[in-house]
């Protein structure tokens, strides 16, 4: 686990972009923070990185956006959501299962508002609200299976600084 703090929206997109150097397919990325935290800024910026060159926005209508970038990227945002069963309905389970053996990136903002629908498997970025333009980004590996692709990451970014 590691923490970073970034002081201006350019700062947190930065930070994605170095994410985005070592982010591969197989990778579920879950952004865990309040509204206006900057998760959206930070897919959005992780997008790019990854090639994808249309517009990234939150998807809160129909809770899924592809991506087409190095690979296809599954963005969620959960924020809507109100019955755990929606999540099967729109085909949550068949991007989250077997993740890791998958050609796509999965993320999912909001993931704390049904934690029991998780993967057992992510990696997880909590961003605080600091100060008005300063943010704590935390990155941890939940469950096992990323504990060294946060590690790695984390020396990446620190010798990236
Ligand atoms: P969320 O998706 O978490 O609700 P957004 O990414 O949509 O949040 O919005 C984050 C807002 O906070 C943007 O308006 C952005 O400009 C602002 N902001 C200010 N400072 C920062 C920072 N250090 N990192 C990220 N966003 C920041
Ligand atoms: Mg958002």
């Amino acid at each position: 686990m590691f923490t970073c703090t970034t002081h201006s929206p350019e700062e947190t997109e930065g930070l994605a972009e170095l994410v985005g150097k070592r982010i591969r397919e197989g990778t579920v990325l879950c952004l865990v923070g309040d509204l206006g935290a900057g998760k959206t800024l930070f897919v959005k910026s992780l997008a790019r990185t990854l090639g994808v060159e249309g517009s990234v926005t939150s998807p809160t209508f129909n809770l899924m956006h592809v991506y087409d970038g190095i690979c296809p990227i599954y963005h969620f945002d959960l924020y809507r959501l109100k019955r755990e069963e929606e999540l099967d309905e729109i085909g949550f389970y068949e991007y989250t299962e077997n993740a890791q053996d998958s050609e796509g990136l999965v993320i999912i903002e909001w993931p704390d508002k049904f934690p029991s629908c998780m993967p057992k498997d992510y990696v997880e970025v909590r961003i605080v609200r600091t100060g008005e333009t300063e943010r704590a980004l935390t990155f941890s590996s939940v469950g096992t299976y990323y504990d060294k692709f946060v590690k790695e990451l984390e020396s990446f970014v620190h010798l990236s600084h």
